[in-house]
């Protein structure tokens, strides 16, 4: 199955482009994020314990 992701040009600020870069834990704010070694795109916060990843849906449209 393809990433949303992947479809994403430009610079990746991680050499994994399918990871979303993530600043901040969405659960507990944090700032203290791995990326995790068991998947390809999943961060976990080391704070609150909790693994996730972002997924990129797409864009809103100009103008909207
Ligand atoms: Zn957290």
């Amino acid at each position: 199955m393809k990433d949303a992701n992947s479809d994403i040009s430009g610079k990746s600020a991680h050499p994994n482009p399918r990871r979303a870069t993530v600043m901040h834990c969405p659960y507990c704010a944090s700032e203290n994020l791995w990326p995790d070694p068991e998947t390809d795109n999943a961060w976990e916060c080391r704070d609150c314990r909790r693994v996730f990843s972002v997924k990129l849906h797409g864009q809103l449209p100009r103008g909207v």
